[in-house]
């Protein structure tokens, strides 16, 4: 009934395999972004599911048409907004393979195999982020999910306890206050601290916020770091907050979701100083190591926290036991049913090795100095900071106030947005407004962040003469 004839398989699965790699070509030549508005998807997409099926080739051309078309390119080479990411072909076929070999890597019973190649994979994380042998961790959808992972960790080593407060400052990511919410931490337990004009968090005030806090009674539980802020990759006094959290019997728990993969270059690993000292660190493979969603890990100091907050035990898994010394990893985490997302990782590092790896890396930090040092010099544009792949800056043509500067750089993004084959986002840095580059793209140029440059001051001339009109703002609608 739901089976298909292995020549129809074979042809189908060179359909689709032709449909992405014609994608893939036609990219650089596109517009980054293509979306459209709730009403007009409606109208095309909502149904009932029909009881009676369609060729196959059919339902694949309407998803590419209908569907999948109206997405923001991640992995375009002049996609620079939020925080983008392009998959390598290996990695996009490993996806392909574990879906068709059907793996769940939940038990090493079921998945003896891929539990091995996934605490091969975490080994490596855990190497370069300096984490000694007993670390570990597992595999996550992303960043989100593996935060999750390091505060119930956190709250677990310390006993579960009551009143338990978290520090983080006002540039973390929204995944982190998440996180602390969902293991219990009241709102008014979250303490978001100021940060310095580099967007880094006052290790002083940290100090100072747990005095006061043990003073009133609560606990002090975690200080979630940044190793990479969202906004403009600002990395937190790492050392500093380490010896803090050594003192005060606190987990340090970095969020190095976009910025920790940095570690495997020298610039990187500078800037990411004192990361090894984490009781526990959230990275992204879906970002800077150029895998497709969803991959997320969570390594952890003592492996063993994971698994005594997580495992129960079931009757209906006892057979799970068979074997020795090997974890279950279903045990370490929220998720029973796992996808096998370390083989997507293994696979394009197989296959490229690290030398490659390090290579896109380095690119991605290279032109964003460039772009800082050329934005520096352009008598319109202001660079206004510049760390781990991300440029800030923005259209100051001089002889504006603040609010009129926000207009002018609003009005320049949705230019670029409407009219341009390039996408970047903007965010606020010290109360301006500003425009930001996230340059992580293995496969862009110089020539394409020189354009987008172009671009935005191209637009800010157009902008300026009143010539240039569109219905909506990004977002708008
Ligand atoms: C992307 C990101 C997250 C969230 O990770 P997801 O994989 O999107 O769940 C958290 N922190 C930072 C710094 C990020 O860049």
């Amino acid at each position: 009934m739901l089976q298909m004839a292995p020549e129809t398989m074979r042809e189908l699965a060179h359909h689709v395999a032709d449909l992405l790699i014609e994608r893939s070509v036609r990219l650089p030549g596109e517009r980054a972004w293509e979306g459209d508005f709730k009403d007009a998807l409606a109208d095309r997409l909502d149904e009932d599911p029909p009881e009676a099926g369609r060729p196959a080739r059919e339902v694949i051309d309407r998803a590419a048409r209908d569907v999948l078309s109206n997405t923001l390119r991640l992995d375009h080479p002049r996609s620079f907004g939020f925080v983008p990411t392009c998959p390598t072909w290996p990695g996009v076929l490993a996806d392909f393979i574990a879906s068709g070999f059907n793996v769940n890597a939940a038990t090493w019973l079921v998945a003896s195999g891929p539990s091995q190649l996934e605490s091969v994979v975490i080994g490596w994380f855990r190497r370069w982020f300096g984490l000694p042998d007993g670390a570990g961790g597992l595999m996550t959808s992303g960043g989100s999910a593996a935060a999750l992972h390091g505060l119930v960790a956190a709250r677990e080593a310390a006993g579960n306890p009551e009143r338990a407060v978290a520090y983080m400052s006002d540039q973390s990511h929204s995944a982190q206050v998440r996180a602390a919410r969902i293991v219990g931490i009241a709102p008014d337990r979250i303490r978001v601290l100021p940060t310095d004009t580099s967007g880094r968090l006052d290790p002083g005030a940290v100090t100072a916020a747990m005095a006061a806090d043990r003073a009133a009674g609560c606990t002090p539980l975690v200080v979630c770091a940044n190793a990479g802020t969202p906004t403009r990759g600002a990395v937190d006094p790492l050392p500093a907050l380490a010896d803090i959290c050594a003192a005060e019997r606190v987990w340090l728990h970095v969020d190095a979701a976009y910025g920790g993969f940095a570690i495997l270059t020298p610039r990187g690993a500078a800037a990411l100083e004192g990361i090894d000292r984490a009781d526990s660190i959230n990275v992204d493979p879906h970002k800077w190591l150029f895998q497709p969603y969803e991959a997320g890990a969570i390594l952890v100091r003592d492996a063993g926290t994971l698994e005594r907050a997580f495992a129960i035990q079931h009757d209906v898994l006892q057979d799970s036991v068979w074997g020795a010394r090997h974890a279950n990893l279903a045990d370490q985490g929220i998720q029973l049913s796992r996808s096998f997302r370390a083989l997507k990782v293994w696979m394009s590092i197989q296959t490229f090795g690290m030398a490659a790896f390090r290579a896109a890396i380095e690119n991605g930090l290279d032109l964003a100095a460039r772009a800082a040092e050329h934005a520096g010099r352009c008598r319109t544009l202001e660079l206004v900071s510049a760390s781990l792949g991300i440029v800030c800056f923005r259209v100051n043509p001089g002889g504006l106030n603040e609010y009129a500067l926000a207009r002018l750089n609003r009005k320049v993004l949705a230019h670029v947005f409407w009219g341009e084959q390039a996408f970047l986002s903007s965010t606020m840095v010290n109360g301006r407004f500003v425009l930001r580059l996230c340059i992580l793209n293995h496969n862009t140029t110089w020539d394409d962040v020189r354009e987008t440059l172009d671009t935005v001051e191209r637009s800010a001339r157009e902008v300026d003469e009143g010539g240039w009109r569109k219905p909506q703002e990004p977002g708008a609608g």
